[in-house]
């Protein structure tokens, strides 16, 4: 606790700062009132308030003491001077002797050679950089403990009133953030245009008053709302399964963290010296959220992780703001979030017309559920929850990973002008659902589609697909918390069949592990997960799950037939090894009298090399191969398909890829193995082409691709096409692709 007279002077500053924010003013006027205030409060000559013009470029933007002529014409990049190091560093810099510190700029314009103390701290709310508050005075002397607080305190303070808008009117760098369009570029998590509003996941709490008169009640307000959160996390706890040890480890950690006393404490601290409750909430938050920037160490990452999510909840006790709040959702809901969880995606369900997540991957369970939904998903779309508030305008471009928020009128024109054209498009397509996709040379390719959800069987009539070519299994035990039961299973599996009306559907056995982790099972820590134990591994290693949901499969089909296709396998045995397992159950079925399917199908996923060149025996063994793509071309190349560093370094239609899947084709037509291909790539038009003429005669993709991948092989002689794909593999190219797009083009010219 600080001496009374410091602390009351902190007080009484803060209050002096709210009552000339509160006066009316414009963004120039209140912060040149701000400066002279703070000036003459802390007894020092200079006081200047930086504020970013730009991502890089910060901006001085009221001074008292320093020259007038410089404000609006000082500028800094970001790390430069001492202004640019506090601001890059996100810490202060307090010195007595500035001239001499490292950094140093001498800015003629502003005077300031003749001031040798320095304290900068920066303006940043829960992590977000908003600018500089500076001090400076003659005296070469250091600034004391109780002066760096107040001034820090002060720049919370400005950064909050920053969010309200408190300094909009006046140029660029004051303008209140979230009014001004903002364009994020990302990643594609699923393809597909939306227009509509945002709609945060978790709503940002804005603080309406960060200064408190009265310490005591601010405190027993404080201590009420940390009362709540130690009851709602007691009821967490208590509905959690008592027999996952790991998750009770979780949920008593986090516990602790709600009841830590040190906690409670540096808050009221924070009270004291004249913030309300939810700012001193907030500037425990954001000193985690810095901590979090520095810690590599991920046990202690989750545990700052977890602070952090206490943080946030007790805030939304204090300011009732927050799901809670019962706010209606926009009109054409984008939903904007860090990352979000399967289920809780499945929970908005279609009534969403587009996602955008900080984090996320192509692979990650949010995109699986948004693909399943076909809505469009822009990933990794940096710092979009800092930005957005609820109810912005945002557009969203799923097919270049791009966002617009709060775009201005003349980009939301173009992007309908590009929904236009997709929804002419889909028109064409949907003219061409009842034709074969047939090439010009007279080769037909099936065309079918990847489905993980009950929701996806509608597409099938409206897609033209030919049959479900892959079924993905594990969303139905990725969305739930406990493994789903045999009987539940058989259901569903049984509507799906239904809904395929005859069409056939090649069920894929569970694919989890790597980055599919069920919320149940027990978390191994693999040092590369997608090379470990994953999909049939596990089930072989463990086939307990395996043999249940085998038994489903076998109860859904109920007399009619049945596809099975094993994931991963990389070796001829672990066909054999699952095989054996399904014909087990056959026979069990059999034997309890269950009706047993007319045809069984058995396949394998082609996901790895090795299994290209397995023996003769498993290629004829295997009723059908289908191969992954996404997970064979990760393979070939060693490049991860989750890590945007490397994933598009090598492309699809590089020649040693194609020759490989040449390869693959040519021991199937050996062996007379029907062949498909269910990766993300046979829903690309260009790469669908190339992969037809290698010798595909089935592909299964994303049912909005069908119309395009149709239209293209229509309009096309495929035997061409392999000779343009040979002509370069044979001078030596590293990629076909520049040759397929300037023949498309030529092919494009002459029609
Ligand atoms: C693949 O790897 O190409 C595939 C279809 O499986 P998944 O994307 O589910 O791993
Ligand atoms: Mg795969």
């Amino acid at each position: 606790m600080m001496a009374d007279g410091t602390e009351s002077e902190s007080r009484k500053l803060l209050r002096r700062l709210r009552d000339t924010l509160a006066e009316a003013g414009k963004g120039q006027e209140r912060l040149d009132r701000i400066t002279s205030l703070i000036a003459d409060s802390m007894g020092c000559e200079v006081c200047s308030i930086y504020l970013f013009r730009d991502d890089d470029t910060l901006e001085l933007c009221a001074t008292e003491g320093l020259k007038a002529e410089s404000v609006h014409q000082t500028r800094l990049r970001l790390g430069e001077g001492l202004v640019g190091r506090v601001a890059k560093m996100g810490k202060p810099i307090n010195t007595g002797n500035a001239p001499s510190e490292r950094g140093f700029r001498y800015m003629p314009e502003t005077g300031e050679e003749i001031y040798s103390a320095f304290l900068g701290v920066p303006i940043q709310r829960l992590g977000e950089m908003l600018g500089v508050l500076v001090v400076q005075a003659k005296a070469a002397r250091q600034y004391s403990d109780d002066e760096v607080y107040a001034i820090e305190v002060v720049a919370m303070v400005l950064a909050e009133m920053a969010e309200l808008g408190a300094f909009v009117g006046e140029g660029e760098a004051l303008s209140a953030p979230h009014q001004h369009p903002v364009l994020f570029r990302g990643g594609t998590g699923q393809e597909g245009t939306a227009e509509g509003h945002v709609w945060l996941h978790e709503p940002r709490v804005l603080i309406t008053n960060p200064v408190a008169d009265d310490p005591q009640a601010e405190c027993e307000r404080l201590r009420d709302a940390v009362q709540k959160l130690r009851l709602s996390v007691d009821t967490l706890l208590a509905k959690a399964d008592s027999e996952d040890g790991e998750q009770q480890q979780v949920l008593e950690a986090y516990r602790m963290f709600a009841n830590s006393r040190g906690w409670l404490r540096r808050m009221e601290e924070d009270i004291h010296r004249g913030l309300s409750a939810e700012a001193a909430v907030e500037k425990e938050q954001s000193a985690t959220r810095a901590r979090l920037n520095d810690v590599p160490d991920p046990y202690l990452r989750e545990r700052l992780n977890d602070l952090d999510d206490l943080s946030n909840r007790l805030l939304r006790i204090l300011t009732g703001q927050g799901h809670d709040t019962g706010a209606a959702m926009p009109p054409n809901p984008v939903l904007v979030a860090r990352n979000i969880g399967p289920g809780e995606l499945l929970e908005y369900g279609r009534k969403l017309k587009g996602v955008v997540l900080e984090e996320g991957s192509v692979g990650s369970h949010a995109a699986v559920v948004a693909r399943a939904l076909a809505i469009p998903l822009v990933i990794h779309a940096e710092r979009i929850t800092t930005e957005a508030l609820n109810g912005d305008r945002i557009l969203v471009d799923g097919d270049q990973g791009i966002v617009h928020l709060r775009p201005d009128e003349n980009v939301a024109a173009a992007f309908r002008d590009k929904i236009a054209m997709q929804a002419q498009a889909m028109e064409r397509y949907a003219g061409l659902r009842l034709l074969p996709a047939q090439a010009l040379c007279g080769t037909t390719v099936g065309l079918h589609m990847n489905a993980g959800l009950m929701a996806d069987l509608p597409s099938l009539e409206g897609s033209g697909a030919e049959g479900v070519g892959l079924f993905r299994t594990e969303l139905q035990f990725l969305i739930r918390n406990q493994v789903p039961k045999r009987g539940e299973l058989a259901a569903l599996y049984s509507r799906v069949l239904d809904a395929a009306k005859g069409r056939r559907v090649a069920f894929r056995t569970l694919d989890i592990g790597s980055d599919k982790v069920l919320p149940y099972m027990k978390r191994v820590d693999e040092p590369n997960p997608a090379m470990g134990w994953r999909a049939i591994r596990v089930g072989l290693d463990k086939p307990g799950v395996l043999r249940m949901q085998l038994q489903a499969l076998l109860r859904a089909a109920n007399g009619r037939p049945l596809m099975v296709m094993f994931p991963f396998v990389a070796q001829f045995e672990e066909f054999l090894e699952a095989r054996d397992h399904l014909l087990r159950e056959i026979d069990r079925e059999g034997q309890l009298g269950h009706v047993l399917p007319e045809r069984i199908e058995i396949g394998a996923m082609l996901e790895t090399p090795s299994l290209a060149f397995a023996p003769k025996q498993f290629f004829d063994l295997a009723d059908f191969i289908s191969i992954g793509g996404n997970d064979l071309k990760q393979f070939f190349f060693a490049a991860d398909r989750e890590n945007e560093r490397v994933r598009r370094r090598y492309d699809t239609l590089n020649a040693s890829f194609l020759t490989f899947i040449g390869h693959i084709v040519d021991r199937c037509v050996e062996s007379g193995t029907a062949l498909s291909f269910c990766g993300e790539d046979a829903g690309r038009p260009v790469e669908a082409l190339c992969l037809a003429a290698m010798g595909l005669r089935t592909l299964s993709m994303r049912p909005a691709s069908i119309g395009p991948v149709k239209s293209l092989i229509r309009r096309v002689n495929l035997a061409e096409v392999r000779r343009v794909i040979d002509d370069e593999i044979r001078v030596g190219r590293t990629t076909v692709r520049p040759a397929i797009m300037d023949w498309l083009s030529r092919q494009n010219e002459g029609l």
